[in-house]
């Protein structure tokens, strides 16, 4: 279809009168003159030029202009310079007739739009440092950055005509350059227009996704934020500030942002509040009332003392003037808080525009003459980019907080302030909020993520702690906890605990030993303290209530009379155990194990024998020698029945072989434990691991672990190796049961 040329026509003239109304700067009649003049020149360039679209070239030139206009700011050279910023490269213009028509100032600005062009192809990341020294050298007026800028930003407006690829191609660079650039000199709301729209192109299906839950979850978010602001607005106004409460609307890309780089859901991002506060404020009012409208905030909410940003104070590099804070709202939701004049307001969105249109304020009182004057600001522009640390301010902010960290600030749930000492744990939280909570808690959620109960709090953590009814205090919990309010209550559970299991440890006793006829009194006890190779009374009755102790034990010492003798018992057993072996096997004759010398011998099941045991063999009817621990269960009845079936045996030093063995490993609970000990037996040892079996309950974890090992030094030397390992609590070499 033809193009209407008329109706082109009008709608080229209706919007170079809607650049003109947006230019912010007073124009003198040559101002608009040489306005007009480059208007003309860049139509006639243009003039048979059409976008993809199909639309008039010019549209772009006019749009661009006004985006530096109304966005951004610019007087009358950017304007001039936007209209005829793509006529060097595109049309047969050339840089002299620029000169000639418009001067060197102009020519300057062109001239490095032009040359800047190839500058934003970049192929790697390197390009970015380069960028910025083109940036640096290049131009010598820091106008061609900006309009730059309001070039992408309303190329990226028009992007929908291109080809896909094209698409990909202009999106991408937009969030990788313009983007940051936009945000390092403050123009915020370019900033997120860019990031928005670069996502809708790069990630399409995600930015629709997030634009429809953001669509649906509006009127939630605005109840919320009406039923917050009730209580504040009411003492805002009584208080004779004239103010706006504005919900601050995320933007897409930063949503996206927080999914893509925290891996959190947005069901947990969408929820997280912003309001901004905008007074009406005399000039010289401003500070005073910001501060008036920041007691009252904190008067209702309790704030995060870690997230309090006094921008007013000190600006950011940018010109940026904000003062802002993060409530908990009662529901235990953290709400951040932004309170600016509308002055502030409108510099923190627009950067320069904003700078204009209260210039002649700021100087009628005389307040800092720095931040005015646009060759002023283009300097301070030059500044920024000079300024490899760019995070000046925040870098400060950080290391004010440091300074204070012996002492850290966390909430509950229902958004309580608690403080802490710093390394305090969320177990110590918990302890904190009550000492019940502390002995049944078995993790806890930390700004929604599950930790375990070790993880060290951070200032700001808002921590959900969870319960069991079966959890009881651990003695390795001792190993983390740091106030002493934890502490002293895990050890006294423990105390408790261990008390009770003596008292049940003694009874056990006392009917085992009446069943045998033995008395119960000190000097049998102290027998079998030597017995069991232990000092101390709980400690025995600690063992049997545990069950750790071997009854079948206590038979052989019994003399007569009730009376338990130890000592001269295992003396006996020992000598006649060794020297039943020495006479049966008679000839002197070993079976030594590992040798390739015709015995035919077998390790018996029942005990595992591994290189190193103390060791027997035993000859069988049918199955040839079968080797027993000389602890093995079996032992004493093999002797006591069979001493002549016993033949001596001791173990080759040999490594080349591999024994089953099985160790039992208890610990607490932690992300990445069986990795670690998987990773210490099969990397670190080189120990063969046959099967693996883990359990955990409540937090605590048990597993065994059957393994190929050569001889007890190497299984004793895994041991103390996995002793070692965070969180583990004890590993022991434990009978294989079946087979
Ligand atoms: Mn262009």
């Amino acid at each position: 279809m033809e193009p209407d040329i008329d109706l082109e026509n009008k709608q080229i003239s209706n919007a170079y009168r809607g650049l003109l109304r947006s230019i912010q700067v007073e124009l003198s009649n040559e101002d608009k003159r040489f306005i007009r003049k480059a208007f003309n020149t860049s139509v006639e360039a243009h003039k048979n030029a059409r976008r993809k679209s199909g639309e008039p070239f010019i549209y772009h030139p006019i749009a661009v202009a006004r985006i530096c206009a109304e966005e951004i700011g610019l007087g009358k050279t950017s304007v001039a310079c936007a209209l005829l910023h793509d006529t060097v490269e595109d049309t047969h213009i050339t840089l002299d007739d620029i000169h000639e028509l418009f001067g060197v100032k102009v020519r300057k600005i062109i001239d490095g739009l032009t040359k800047i062009s190839g500058v934003f192809d970049y192929t790697s990341s390197q390009q970015i440092e380069n960028f910025r020294k083109m940036l640096l050298t290049l131009p010598d007026d820091v106008r061609v950055i900006l309009i730059k800028l309001a070039d992408r930003l309303h190329n990226m407006r028009t992007l929908d005509s291109m080809a896909r690829d094209k698409q990909l191609k202009i999106a991408s660079e937009t969030s990788y350059l313009y983007a940051p650039l936009a945000h390092r000199l403050g123009l915020y709301a370019i900033k997120s227009e860019l990031e928005d729209l670069s996502l809708k192109y790069t990630e399409p299906e995600v930015y629709e996704e997030i634009q429809r839950k953001l669509n649906k979850t509006k009127d939630v978010r605005a109840r919320f934020i009406r039923k917050f602001s009730i209580p504040i607005k009411q003492e805002l106004s009584d208080s004779g500030l004239k103010f706006t409460i504005k919900g601050r609307p995320k933007s897409v890309y930063s949503i996206w942002n927080k999914i893509h780089n925290k891996k959190v859901a947005f069901e947990e991002i969408y929820d997280v509040f912003a309001i901004r506060i905008i007074i009406d404020s005399e000039l010289h009012m401003e500070k005073a009332d910001c501060w008036r409208a920041y007691a009252i905030v904190t008067d209702h909410y309790r704030p995060n003392p870690e997230r309090l940003r006094d921008w007013i104070s000190h600006p950011k590099q940018n010109g940026y003037e904000s003062l802002h804070t993060t409530v908990m709202s009662p529901t235990g939701k953290w709400v951040e808080v932004q309170i600016r004049t509308e002055r502030m307001d409108e510099i923190a969105e627009k950067g320069l525009a904003a700078h204009w249109k209260y210039k002649k304020n700021i100087q009628a009182i005389g307040r800092e003459p720095q931040q005015i004057g646009i060759d002023v600001w283009i300097d301070k522009i030059r500044e920024l980019l000079e300024n490899k640390d760019d995070n000046a301010i925040d870098f400060m902010d950080e290391l004010k907080l440091s300074l204070y960290a012996k002492e850290i600030f966390v909430f509950t749930p229902t958004g309580e302030l608690r403080t802490l000492p710093s390394r305090a744990t969320a177990l110590d939280f918990a302890f904190e909020i009550h000492s019940e909570v502390g002995a049944k808690c078995i993790g806890a959620k930390v700004n929604h993520k599950l930790v375990p109960l070790s993880y060290e709090l951070k200032s700001g953590d808002q921590i959900e702690v969870i319960t069991s009814e079966k959890q009881n205090p651990k003695e390795a919990w001792l190993s983390f906890v740091v106030t002493s309010k934890a502490k002293s209550k895990i050890k006294s559970v423990l105390d408790e605990e261990r008390k009770r299991v003596v008292a049940d440890g003694k009874e056990i006793l006392e009917r085992k030993l009446r069943n045998i006829k033995v008395a119960f009194d000190d000097a049998n006890v102290q027998e079998l303290l030597k017995l069991y190779k232990l000092t101390d009374h709980s400690d025995l009755y600690y063992q049997i209530a545990k069950g750790k102790v071997d009854f079948k034990k206590i038979k052989p010492i019994v003399i007569k009379g009730g009376r338990l003798k130890h000592g001269s018992i295992t003396r006996t057993i020992k000598e006649s155990f060794e020297s039943l072996i020495d006479r049966v096997s008679g000839k002197k004759e070993e079976l030594i194990l590992g040798e390739g010398d015709g015995f035919d011998y077998k390790l018996s099941p029942c005990c595992n024998p591994i290189p190193g045991d103390e060791v027997f063999g035993f000859i069988t009817i049918r199955d040839g020698i079968k080797v027993h621990r000389n602890t093995c269960p079996n032992a004493k009845q093999l002797l006591a029945n069979y001493a002549y079936r016993i033949i001596k045996t001791r173990w080759k030093n040999q490594k080349i072989l591999e024994f089953k063995s099985k160790i039992k490993i208890t610990g607490i609970d932690d992300i990445g434990l069986v990795h670690k000990i998987t990773n210490t037996i099969s990397k670190d040892m080189n120990v063969n691991i046959k099967s693996l079996k883990f359990e955990t309950e409540d937090g605590v974890f048990e597993g065994d672990i059957l393994l190929l090992i050569h001889d007890t030094e190497h299984l004793s030397g895994l041991i103390s190796e996995l002793n070692l390992i965070e969180g583990i609590k004890r590993v022991e070499r434990v009978e294989i049961m079946s087979e």
